[in-house]
């Protein structure tokens, strides 16, 4: 039987909707408007692309939004005096300083600048704590993990006691997915393994997994046998395999595939998430979630 296919559009459509009933809440019961700056350094084209896509999204959910762009020789001392201001900024919720930085400017130092209170990314070194404590200390989620999260609770998947193989230990997905997973209460309670390059028998983990979560970046690493029937199956991958013209535009544009044989794939597992059109889409709007998280949190 064919997989049930999580839409990440949809799911991600879902929570938009949700956010900006809360979003109304906040105005007319507290005056608050969600405030989120996004800080780009430079014309990296990519770059560009996701900060214009996080404004718009902010502006269609009704937030208070900045799209502060800087010229690519600000000085580390200006950029880090510029979070500042920010970070005493009432009207301003949540910081995002769009990554990569010329190499001039040391990212972790800017970074670890940010309030950890308007860290709506979720990597600063408190917010990685807070969430390893877990429980109601747990802050800000980084959003591809908390995305990721989303999608397996809205589509009805068993975490409790589920076995969670996590492929990949970065610090943006590997790592702090299976953290989340393993934490006490609703949505996780997971009994959590990681694999990786240095894993003996990956596939033995893999097909152990009640739900797996695939980060390595690498196009077609699991393959169909290493996946156990019925399982939930999570491809975070993005990989780019070559160029196509778009149907829509008559552009050119990549063609993505994930880390896990699809098309296979989908014939075993119970679910699974599609590449493009699955963890992508969440990734902005758990951005925005955090962000009204955020301004909730401000409410004295
Ligand atoms: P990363 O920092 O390169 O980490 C990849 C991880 O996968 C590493 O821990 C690596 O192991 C492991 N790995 C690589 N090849 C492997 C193999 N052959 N066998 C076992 N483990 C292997 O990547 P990332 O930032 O986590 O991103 C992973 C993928 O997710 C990428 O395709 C990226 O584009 C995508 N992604 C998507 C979103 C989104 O959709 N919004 C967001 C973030 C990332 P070692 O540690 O041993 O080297």
């Amino acid at each position: 039987m064919s997989a049930k296919i999580i839409s990440g559009t949809e799911v991600a459509e879902q929570i938009r909707a949700e956010l900006k009933v809360e979003v109304a809440e906040l105005k007319e019961k507290h005056g608050i408007v969600p405030g989120l700056v996004t800080i780009l350094v430079g014309s990296n084209p990519a770059s560009i692309s996701y900060v214009t896509g996080k404004i718009k999204t902010a502006h269609e959910l009704g937030f208070y939004s900045i799209q502060d762009d800087q010229s690519v020789d600000i000085t580390q001392d200006d950029l880090l005096k510029l979070i500042d201001k920010y970070n005493h900024d009432p009207k301003i919720h949540g910081i995002l300083v769009q990554l990569p930085l010329p190499k001039h400017i040391d990212e972790k130092k800017v970074l670890n600048a940010i309030d950890p209170d308007k860290d709506v990314d979720g990597f600063h070194p408190v917010n990685v704590g807070r969430l390893m404590i877990g429980g109601s200390e747990a802050k800000f989620l980084p959003c591809t993990p908390a995305g990721i999260q989303e999608l397996i609770v809205r589509s009805g998947v068993k975490t409790s006691g589920a076995e969670v193989v996590v492929v990949g230990r970065s610090n943006i997905v590997g790592k702090p997915i299976a953290n989340i997973m393993l934490q006490k209460g609703q949505g996780a309670d997971s009994t959590v393994t990681i694999v990786h390059t240095r894993t003996k028998d990956m596939a033995a983990h893999c097909k152990r997994a009640d739900i797996l979560i695939v980060a390595a970046g690498v196009p077609d690493l699991v393959k169909p046998e290493w996946i156990k029937p019925g399982a939930c199956v999570i491809d975070v991958g993005v990989n780019r395999v070559g160029e196509k013209i778009s149907e829509k535009t008559g552009k050119k544009i990549a063609i993505l595939k994930g880390d896990v044989d699809f098309e296979a794939a989908k014939e075993i597992a119970g679910y699974i998430t599609p590449v493009p059109g699955g963890v992508g889409p969440m990734t902005i709007t758990m951005l925005m979630k955090n962000t009204v998280k955020s301004a909730k949190l401000s409410i004295k």
